[in-house]
């Protein structure tokens, strides 16, 4: 009944390793990551003082291709957290099917608390303590919570003055006149909803006469709450933000809660709404539930209590292993976060080879790719959780888990089978 989330990742790995039946050196390898990295930052801040900031980077594996994660900054970062990301991103990548591993970064540090300057410095600062760690073929970072556009720009901007060149490829999520892509503002909802779509065709769920709740109002949030409304015609009547949450029965309108929360940086008091609980929320009698912000807000405590017949998960890590199970006996249908949530690094992923190639594409095209990506691995997804008859996490884990399993093999870090050659000619190329 753990809470840390990186012992949270190696159970839910044991689990699909056992069925699996892994090669036990290989379960070994993939239980940790490759490599990791704690950086201390030293800051000048706004008063003159420095201030020593720690930052991390987790490498968890690039069997696939080169590692792919975002930074987080959050007062709360733990390494744990970081490595559980990472392996997160390992399996995201594979059942997404895009030739990258995993990696993940965080700063512990408050940026509701830092100036804009100070906020820059910090966001350099990694980068230098980082910077020979990453790179377009190497580890290429992204935004995650708490992290921007802007940041992105900045931490680039430092990495290629570290180079002495251009290194776009570096990084990605960043402005669309510095080299980000099309379509990657809002690709980790759009890819859920994507997820959402060919879910509900599973349920035989009409989209249009259902209800949501979303938890969290950040890039994904924000943005599935808009997209929801917009691809399907569904009514969501509650969204949350870390502080406070609104709910209104007749539905809210995604444009004016986001110009609300814009302007006045809160959710609370906007007009003709309820307010309402995070914890509320997640209990309320809708069909469609959308955790949206951080790890572990579904546990065995509310599970039972959890009404929605369809959990998306857009957050990475909102539900406990405990739930998982309480979910599944309930009948729930869970997307899980590494499927769900992939859309982001997906078209992150094209942001890079848009980059490798000097190219853009259009929005169009990064939408129908997206489409075809998500609808693909959603597809995998479904097929193995009908074969193998287990929880919806357990069946995304199987296909990949499976995939960077054969990965490693295939490079040879796994024992082979025990046939020695016994003749010259057995080991020399036909
Ligand atoms: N932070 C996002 C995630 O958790 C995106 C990562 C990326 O674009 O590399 O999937």
């Amino acid at each position: 009944m753990t809470t840390n989330p990186f012992a949270i990742a190696q159970a839910q790995l044991d689990e699909a390793a056992k069925l699996l039946k892994l090669d036990p050196e290989l379960h070994e390898l993939l239980r940790q990551p490759k490599a990791e990295h704690t950086v201390r930052i030293p800051v000048t801040m706004d008063d003159g003082r420095v201030k020593i900031f720690t930052g991390f980077r987790v490498q968890y594996n690039n069997s696939r291709g080169p590692c792919k994660g975002g930074i987080r900054f959050h007062p709360e970062e733990t390494i744990d957290t970081v490595r559980a990301l990472a392996a997160w991103m390992t399996w995201k990548t594979s059942l997404v099917n895009i030739p990258l591993g995993g990696g993940k970064g965080g700063v512990i540090c408050n940026p509701k608390e830092l100036s804009v300057g100070e906020l820059e410095r910090v966001s350099r600062g990694y980068i230098r303590q980082i910077g020979h760690l990453i790179g377009p073929d190497i580890d290429v970072p992204a935004p995650d919570v708490y992290t921007t556009p802007e940041i992105m720009a900045w931490m680039m901007d430092e990495y290629e003055t570290m180079l002495g060149h251009h290194a776009a490829g570096v990084i990605t999520g960043k402005p669309l006149f510095l080299g980000g892509s099309e379509g990657r503002g809002d690709a980790t909802a759009r890819g859920g909803m994507f997820t959402i779509r060919e879910a509900a065709r599973e349920l035989e769920l009409d989209l249009k006469k259902t209800t949501c709740a979303i938890q969290g109002y950040g890039n994904a949030g924000m943005h599935a709450h808009r997209l929801i409304v917009e691809m399907f015609g569904s009514k969501v009547v509650a969204v949350s933000d870390s502080r406070s949450g609104i709910y209104n029965k007749a539905g809210l309108d995604p444009e004016k809660v986001a110009e609300y929360k814009a302007k006045k940086g809160t959710l609370d008091g906007f007009p003709g709404a309820e307010k309402i609980t995070n914890e509320a929320l997640l209990e309320l009698d809708v069909d469609i539930l959308l955790p949206s912000a951080i790890e572990n807000v579904i546990t065995e405590k509310n599970a039972a209590k959890i009404k929605a017949k369809l959990i998306g998960e857009l957050a990475n890590g909102p539900t406990t292993p405990e739930a998982d199970l309480i979910l599944h006996k309930k009948g729930v249908f869970i997307i899980p976060d590494f499927l769900c949530n992939a859309g982001g690094v997906t078209v992150s992923y094209y942001e890079q080879v848009q980059n490798a190639n000097l190219d853009r594409w259009k929005v169009e095209e990064v939408h129908a790719r997206l489409d075809d990506a998500m609808t693909e691995a959603f597809h995998a997804f479904i097929q193995m959780r009908k074969e193998m008859q287990v929880h919806s996490r357990l069946a995304a884990y199987l296909v990949a888990v499976d995939r960077v399993a054969q990965a490693c093999r295939t490079r040879g870090w796994a024992s082979r089978a025990t046939k020695v050659s016994k003749t010259k000619k057995e080991l020399t190329p036909a």
